[in-house]
């Protein structure tokens, strides 16, 4: 049973507060009257005013035209005679709710102080305010707890006016749905707590990540929309998102671009085939491949051309295991982990080297070089580490909060394989962690009994998504955020010929 025992559910009526109870809810709920005066003297009671989690919870009625009865609003502001006040954990409730099942909406919620009809409720919905009620605002200001929450059921829709015979249904409709919003609202009390935030740094973005979008960009300025991505440029979808609302189009492959066009290559690199397969469309290719990744794609060739196997340390599948077997595919055999090393075949013993995906956690990587070298002791390594800075420096940034949370929270792309082993690396550590695309992803279980939460964000990550992470936590309870700078990055790379300036 989860620990419930610091939230209050507010409801506004009887029949509101017997649907909560009827839903489950085992957080104490109390019936607080309608209006601004009842609520007030109840927010100001010893229950509400000791409460550190409070939660309003009843119907209300639709100021958007797009809200049906039934559908949920969970309030991410309240507004009310003494201002507005931002509720940030919104998000996370209302997915909570969403997978419940519930139809739900996250906005603003206004209270008024009587009913409103007509033109003074069309009024009240002109600033993006999806419902009005007539007690949050008036409750969270009496009550002031550390945190709180804003639950509203539509009962009668924007535009239709109240106390019509179909009111009675269009209001048992709302209270059904009432009752399956108990559980989620237990789920938020028990998240709900003060906690420290330890902020990993390095995080987010790296050199390769913050030339490849520069590329795009100056590639749209200079030469107009459309212009064509040969894959995810950076594996992100934030970044890829905000791309094409600016007239990147991303395409799996070459033959989708049109003969003559100009494309760009993804970050990750590509095999020379790709590079030919351009040449024969006569397009106009412009190179975002990270230098750290083509640095890997010259070691192969030399290996290779050398007389090596090169033994490839990467996952398979990634475009920058492709884009760099690519380069030599006689002569390369993947390796993703020990039990591959042990198995893996060569034509000679004693001409063979190894390279590294840039993106890999270093102490795995160790573990495989040390079965390899003992299977061939006169095995070659890369001159220099082919992990890179990025990758290493967020992963010692990782450990550095890791070590002292109770649960890490990687910002990242399912598809980022940096941002991947950095939840691997805090799960080896112990510490429980979960790759999250943004706040919206958090599921309120996780943070339960978590008052310290470490948060980074992978090298493809962009840090305004940290802000959103930070900003859902202050939403369940005061925080205390520190950064934990482990060292300071100023690595840049040139762009290139084909977007500089002329
Ligand atoms: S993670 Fe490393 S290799 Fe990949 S783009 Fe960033 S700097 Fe380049």
């Amino acid at each position: 049973m989860t620990d419930v025992s610091t939230l209050v559910i507010c409801a506004p009526t009887r029949i509101e507060a017997a649907a909560l109870r009827r839903g489950g809810v085992q957080a104490r709920v109390e019936t607080v009257g309608v209006g601004p005066t009842a609520v007030a003297r109840a927010g100001a009671g010893p229950v509400l005013r000791s409460a550190p989690a409070v939660v309003i919870a009843g119907v209300a009625g639709a100021l958007d035209p797009r809200l049906q009865p039934g559908d949920v609003v969970v309030a991410d502001e309240v507004r009310g005679p003494s201002g507005s006040r931002p509720l940030p954990g919104a998000v996370l409730l209302a997915a909570e709710l969403r997978r419940a099942g519930l139809s739900v909406h996250v906005g603003p919620v206004v209270s008024s102080d009587r009913i409103v009809t007509g033109a003074a409720r069309a009024m009240l919905g002109v600033d993006g305010a999806l419902a009005v009620d007539m007690e949050s605002a008036y409750l969270l200001d009496a009550a002031r707890p550390a945190s709180g929450a804003v639950v509203r059921v539509v009962a009668d829709v924007a535009g239709r006016p109240l106390l019509r015979p179909s009111t009675v249904g269009r209001f048992l409709t709302a209270v059904r749905a009432l009752v399956r919003v108990a559980p989620a609202l237990d789920a938020w009390g028990a998240a709900a707590d003060e906690r420290r935030v330890l902020l990993a740094g390095p995080r987010s973005f790296c050199a390769g990540v913050v030339r490849a979008i520069d590329i795009v960009e100056r590639a749209l300025e200079q030469r107009g929309a459309p212009i064509y991505v040969r894959k995810q440029i950076v594996h992100n979808v934030h970044v890829v998102r905000d791309l094409q609302r600016r007239g990147a189009v991303f395409v799996e492959e070459l033959d989708e671009v049109p003969e003559g066009a100009s494309v760009v290559f993804s970050a990750h690199g590509v095999a020379p085939e790709v590079r030919q397969a351009a040449a024969g469309r006569r397009l106009d290719v412009i190179d975002a491949t990270c230098p750290l990744v083509s640095k890997v794609h010259t070691e192969v060739r030399r290996f290779a051309d050398s007389g090596d196997t090169v033994i490839f340390i990467g996952h398979e599948g990634h475009e920058e295991t492709v884009g760099t077997m690519g380069e030599r595919p006689a002569s390369t055999v993947l390796v993703e982990d020990t039990a591959d090393a042990r198995a893996v075949q060569v034509a000679d013993p004693h001409r063979v080297s190894y390279l590294v995906q840039t993106t890999l956690a270093a102490d795995e990587v160790a573990g495989v070089v040390d079965v390899l070298q003992e299977r061939f002791p006169t095995l070659r390594a890369p001159a220099s580490d082919d992990i890179c800075y990025a990758t290493t420096n967020r992963q010692e940034a990782l450990q550095a909060v890791a070590v002292d949370s109770e649960l890490a929270l990687v910002i990242g792309s399912q598809n980022s394989s940096n941002s991947k082993r950095l939840v691997e690396k805090s799960l080896r550590l112990g510490t429980p962690a979960h790759l999250i695309d943004s706040a919206e992803d958090i599921r309120l279980e996780w943070l339960v009994g978590a008052t310290t939460v470490g948060v980074t964000a992978g090298a493809s990550a962009p840090a305004e998504l940290v802000d959103g992470v930070v900003d859902v936590l202050r939403g369940l309870g005061p925080i205390e955020v520190v950064e934990r700078d482990i060292t300071t990055e100023n690595v840049r790379f040139t762009l290139p010929k084909e977007v500089r300036q002329p």
